[in-house]
């Protein structure tokens, strides 16, 4: 079982890359687990989708 600190990690690097299944598994039980990293997740998530949305806005006017 992976521990919070571990959790976090890996959620920032899935933004970056491809996680394992390996990862992504234990990821997955961790956060369904845990209602913190549940909801970082979420967060980091948001924040993920909102960047990238603006970015592809900024792309379009050139
Ligand atoms: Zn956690």
């Amino acid at each position: 079982m992976m521990n919070c600190k571990e959790a976090s990690q890996l959620m920032s690097q899935e933004l970056d890359r491809k996680l394992s299944w390996r990862e992504a598994i234990t990821l997955k039980l961790h956060v369904s687990l845990c209602d913190g990293c549940a909801n970082a997740r979420k967060q980091v998530n948001f924040i993920h989708q909102a960047c990238k949305h603006a970015f592809e806005l900024n792309e379009e006017k050139k």
